[in-house]
């Protein structure tokens, strides 16, 4: 019996099959995507079994040992990762990897092991007992089975119990994951427009229909995706529910634990050892609901009944690395496989998705109106051309007041400033001097607390400087404003005021993250401060302010989606407020009040914004009436890159002579940790063949770099 083997060569970042030959005594074993160990050269790799062959190979080698006894890729997965390679011109291996949790993949230097825990079961009850032992056994028999630890803890006569053979000490699996959830959410009985979207969907539960659900925020979306959940475990299927990273960690997981036993969770904070169980838990069919981030939609559940994506509009569903996937259309793709739906859900759909439902190419869901009682908040734009700015700084005096108000009534206030540091830079005040990185193109951030400059791309970090190296002049002054100089302004003005700052630099340790958000609602503190990882689905009851320090940096992004990422902060932000029963306020200082993300937005007129923006991306032939597809250079050896990119954007044009393309243009910023970067873009209406000529030209640089 002969198979081929997948195996990872990482130096070469290409794909590679090999034959191996399989010894007698393991053929019965062999099963299409188990894990093989397989001599390669002097080593020994593990590699993924993808194909039996009905042929002889005469060289093959044998394989050493098999991994797996049943498939760790099941065929909707193998199907699944090929599909993916070849649509995101990844490499098959990584397609395979990603799907796997590290304990998993086809590595050789995988240490996760299973935890195993002592539990004691009674065997054999024959004797009489004495009154220490009877309290062993009534334990035992009001649990069914206990923790030996446990019982060791009441009293020793368990020890004599398991001698006399009365009881018998097993191991089982532990699963290390243990979320307690003690809160209680009220089930809310669905009014008339969230009855509607179940019906149509819950009606739909046998048939691939792509939903887009666009519901303002608070307009009950989730509690609708509970209840097609219920309706799904009922039909004996089980659910994937994704959800952005910096949501799980706070209640919409709580939620869905408070209302569904058998679950399951997958996110990016967990250890590898809790990955892995949680992986085995669904992998056994243990549980109904899998609620995870972008990777969990590789869930190896068997019989997936619905797939819902909240929040649909972030960008943390794609993933800008090797298998660069959108695991919106690896959903699609699972949907399609086991003839369900996928439910798309957002108040702020991205224009693309919104034009997809207009065409019916997804079947669009409204939900316009708050579901509970809470009332929308009062927005008030704050025209920074006008207002006079507090003591020097960077709050406006309405801004200021209404801080001070909430202080008063021991109200809570969340504000948004979207960087982080304390000044984005220092500038020499004689020459203009600024201080850049040496490994990147970009200058680096000052951070008070630990008063040094860091770059924000390669971590590279270095004092503060007090002369400019460049005119020996000592006036250095900062410029722009990170979070950390929000938050000294903050205890300037208010000097009692107990501030908590979240952004990178305060939740970079484990755990961080919920420590923050959980002694901010216990009210710990009155300020929240960060940077955008705060606007997406926080939901405090004291809340009655949010502050958008200044929208203009997002709205000035060289990017053509400057206005509806403004858009969707502004409005992710504004639904945070006053969710309950005080109506909550929203500021938001900008210097540009007049523009039409800022104002549709603060009217949550998203409709009117989807017009307007349709006229702005048509005008400048930007998605989604042309597709873009870049194509990024990378190297560190600037002369050999900017040759070959010219050389290559020759060949494009030549290939593509009906397609428009841009560049080759450097890259903002250019150089990151000492490689430079170039961009290519294609523009086109039709994609044709364009994966075919994409296809040789990765090739073709592959040539370019062995000969070079
Ligand atoms: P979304 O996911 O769209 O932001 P949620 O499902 O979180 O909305 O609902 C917002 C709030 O309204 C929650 O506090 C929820 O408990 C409440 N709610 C949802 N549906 C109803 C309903 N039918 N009746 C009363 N309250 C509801
Ligand atoms: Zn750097």
């Amino acid at each position: 019996m002969f198979v081929k083997v997948l195996v990872e060569l990482s130096a070469f970042n290409i794909d590679k099959t090999f034959t191996y030959h399989v010894p007698f005594d393991m053929q019965k074993d062999i099963k299409v995507g188990i894990r093989v160990l397989v001599p390669f050269n002097s080593q020994e790799l593990e590699g993924f079994l993808l194909e039996i062959l009905d042929y002889t190979s005469i060289d093959a080698k044998d394989i050493i040992k098999i991994i797996d006894t049943e498939p760790i890729l099941t065929k909707e997965l193998l199907l699944l990762g090929r599909k993916i390679s070849d649509e995101t011109l990844s490499t098959l291996i990584s397609s395979y990897q990603v799907m796997l949790p590290r304990a998993l993949k086809a590595r050789n230097k995988n240490h996760i092991n299973i935890k195993y825990q002592q539990i004691v079961e009674i065997d054999n009850l024959n004797i009489i007992l004495t009154s220490k032992q009877q309290e062993i056994i009534d334990k035992i028999n009001e649990k069914g089975r206990c923790l030996y630890s446990e019982l060791k803890k009441i009293n020793s006569s368990v020890d004599t119990l398991l001698k006399k053979g009365i009881l018998v000490k097993k191991n089982v699996e532990e699963y290390r994951l243990n979320i307690k959830n003690n809160k209680i959410y009220p089930r809310h009985e669905l009014n008339e427009d969230q009855k509607m979207v179940f019906e149509e969907v819950k009606n739909n539960l046998n048939h691939n229909v792509n939903y887009l659900l666009h519901g303002i925020t608070g307009s009950g979306k989730t509690e609708v995706y509970m209840e097609l959940m219920e309706e799904v475990i009922k039909l004996g299927k089980s659910c994937l529910l994704l959800v952005p990273e910096i949501t799980l960690t706070n209640q919409i997981a709580e939620r869905v634990m408070s209302r569904f036993n058998k679950v399951a969770i997958l996110h990016s904070a967990l250890s590898d050892g809790e990955k892995y169980d949680e992986y085995r838990k669904i992998k056994r069919g243990e549980v109904d609901v899998v609620i995870g981030a972008r990777s969990a939609v590789f869930a190896p559940l068997s019989n997936i009944g619905i797939i819902i994506i909240d929040e649909c509009h972030t960008t943390s569903y794609y993933q800008d690395n090797m298998p660069r996937y959108d695991a919106i259309d690896v959903a699609k793709e699972r949907c399609l496989y086991h003839s369900c739906p996928l439910v798309l859900g957002s108040a702020t759909p991205t224009i693309d998705m919104y034009a997809r439902a207009s065409k019916n190419i997804y079947k669009l869901l409204t939900l316009s109106k708050r579901a509970g009682l809470s009332i929308p908040p009062k927005v008030t734009i704050c025209d920074m051309t006008k207002e006079k700015k507090v003591h020097n700084t960077f709050l406006s005096g309405t801004l200021v007041n209404k801080i001070r108000e909430r202080l008063d009534r021991h109200e809570q206030v969340i504000l948004l400033q979207n960087r982080r540091g304390y000044s984005s830079t220092i500038m020499c005040t004689n020459c203009g001097y600024t201080m850049k990185c040496p490994n990147c193109d970009i200058t680096l951030t000052y951070h008070k607390n630990k008063d040094i400059m860091r770059c924000h791309y390669c971590g590279y970090a270095k004092r503060k400087i007090d002369v400019c190296p460049h005119c020996s002049c000592k006036d250095i002054k900062e410029l722009g404003l990170g979070t950390e100089k929000v938050e000294e302004d903050l205890q300037n003005i208010f000097s009692k005021v107990r501030i908590v700052r979240m952004d990178y630099d305060t939740t970079s340790k484990r755990g961080s993250h919920e420590k923050i958000l959980s002694s901010f609602a216990n009210y710990e503190y009155d300020i929240l401060l960060g940077t955008q990882m705060i606007a997406k689905g926080l939901d405090f009851d004291k809340v009655t302010l949010v502050g958008v320090i200044s929208c203009d940096n997002s709205l000035f992004m060289p990017t053509y989606r400057s206005s509806e990422d403004t858009y969707n902060l502004l409005n992710q932000v504004s639904g945070r407020s006053g969710r309950r029963n005080i109506q909550g306020e929203v500021v938001i200082q900008t210097y540009n009040p007049d523009h039409y993300a800022i104002t549709l937005s603060c009217n949550n007129d998203y409709k009117s914004f989807y017009q307007r923006e349709m006229m702005e991306r048509k005008k400048g032939e930007y998605p989604p009436y042309y597709y873009l597809t870049e194509v990024i250079f990378k190297s560190s050896d600037y002369d050999f890159l900017s040759r070959e990119v010219n050389k290559i954007k020759n060949i494009l044009s030549y290939k593509l002579s009906d397609k428009k393309i841009i560049g080759p243009m450097m890259l903002y910023p250019f150089k990151v940790n000492n490689v430079n970067r170039f961009g290519i873009i294609i523009k086109y209406k039709k994609e044709l063949d364009l994966k075919k000529v994409l296809k040789d030209l990765i090739d073709h640089i592959k040539l370019i770099i062995k000969l070079k």
